[in-house]
């Protein structure tokens, strides 16, 4: 009956399931192994032909290894930081990064 399912489903988390206590950690869900721990972290995102860095970014980390998980609260705010365009105004600093080629030509020389 799909109707009882649906309240069942409903019925559930509210019911049986308590949080999870502050002292315990979630696991994290990339490698199943580490715990997730908050921390901020910094971000690099292309807008438009731009690179641009996000600092202290609130981040799940996994203590094992190392994949961030952001709330949906700041994975909205870097949406809403990316539709502004980031206006050079307002950034806080601006650094220099090196650029890479995947592959690049040997040197004959050496
Ligand atoms: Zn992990």
């Amino acid at each position: 009956m799909p109707s009882s399912a649906e309240a069942d489903r409903r019925a559930k988390p509210q019911a049986a399931e308590p949080k999870v206590p502050a002292a315990e950690a979630p696991r994290c869900e990339s490698c199943g192994t580490g715990r997730l721990a908050l921390d901020n972290v910094r971000t690099a995102l292309w807008s438009g032909e731009r690179l641009v860095v996000v600092e202290d970014v609130p981040a799940l980390v996994c203590t094992h290894c190392g994949e961030q998980f952001y709330e949906d609260e700041t994975a909205m705010r870097l949406d809403m930081l990316r539709g502004g365009g980031f206006p050079t105004g307002s950034a806080a600093r601006e650094m220099v990064v090196p650029v890479f080629k995947f592959s690049t030509p040997r040197n004959s020389e050496g």
